[in-house]
């Protein structure tokens, strides 16, 4: 029989069971809670992660597009347009300040043609494929002619002594001599006998500088060349230039005289072509 008593009791276990349930509950609760806190935290700072690379990689690559567009699109643009008013060409061979000189009808300076004989020390008859400049030398042998230093290449081909020779030659006197065809290699430069033109200059005094007339004719010849292949005073190079040789020796010792040759050769260029 259930008395009154027992009902309490049984009120009381009701009452009490489900409170101890409830903190069991809210326990695991938190510690659920706690695990999705958690959870959510590493999503977060993923996702944040993610969103900075992909960011970084977003800047990176715009500044490459612009960079890409800048180069290909822009700076074209602009050298185009220098190039349309004639300063700057494509290639950078062209000196546009030139362009007025190149336009120009130059006749040849007076030369003496005396083609030596083709020979494998001093004319080996191999097409020259291009000339990029134009080199200056000296004969290092005071006192002779043109034709003097002619004949020593044309003897190498006897003597087989060694290989030498340039496209041409201006005497004392200005008087200038070819030796080779322009469209023929000499052998004048080492490494560059392929793609130049060599001068070989004749001098007087022991400083190895040039006399007035040798020095006016190497003007007028090197200017002639320079429109003929449409290069620049800047291409025309001393055989120090390209190995250290000294040659011409007056124009090597004396870095101001070169300097002035440039100028001079700049001015003339200028003068004939009404510039
Ligand atoms: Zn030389």
């Amino acid at each position: 029989m259930v008395t009154n008593m027992d009902i309490h009791k049984i009120q009381i276990a009701d009452t009490v069971i489900p409170e101890k349930k409830k903190r069991r509950i809210t326990q695991e609760e938190r510690i659920r809670r706690k695990k999705r806190r958690r959870k959510a935290k590493l999503i977060r700072m993923a996702t944040m992660g993610m969103t900075f690379v992909l960011s970084l990689a977003l800047i990176l690559g715009v500044v490459a597009l612009a960079d890409f567009l800048y180069k290909k699109v822009i700076r074209k643009e602009s050298a185009k347009t220098v190039l349309s008013d004639g300063f700057v060409t494509a290639d950078g061979k062209k000196s546009g300040k030139w362009h007025d000189f190149y336009a120009i009808d130059l006749a040849r300076p007076e030369l003496d043609v005396e083609l030596l004989t083709v020979n494998d020390f001093s004319r080996p008859g191999i097409e020259l494929p291009e000339v990029k400049n134009i080199f200056i030398h000296y004969t290092a042998n005071p006192g002779t002619t043109a034709l003097q230093n002619r004949s020593y290449f044309e003897s190498l081909g006897e003597t087989h002594e060694r290989s030498a020779s340039a496209h041409f030659i201006i005497g004392c006197e200005g008087e200038i001599v070819q030796c080779i065809p322009t469209k023929e290699i000499a052998y004048a430069v080492m490494k560059r006998n392929y793609d130049s033109l060599s001068i070989e200059c004749c001098y007087v005094r022991e400083d190895g500088k040039f006399t007035d007339e040798t020095y006016r004719s190497l003007i007028e010849l090197t200017a002639w060349l320079l429109h003929k292949y449409e290069l620049a005073p800047e291409d025309v190079l001393r055989h120090y230039d390209e190995g250290g040789k000294i040659c011409p020796k007056y124009y090597v010792e004396n870095e101001d005289a070169w300097e002035q040759f440039i100028e001079d050769l700049s001015e003339y260029m200028e003068n004939v072509a009404g510039m």
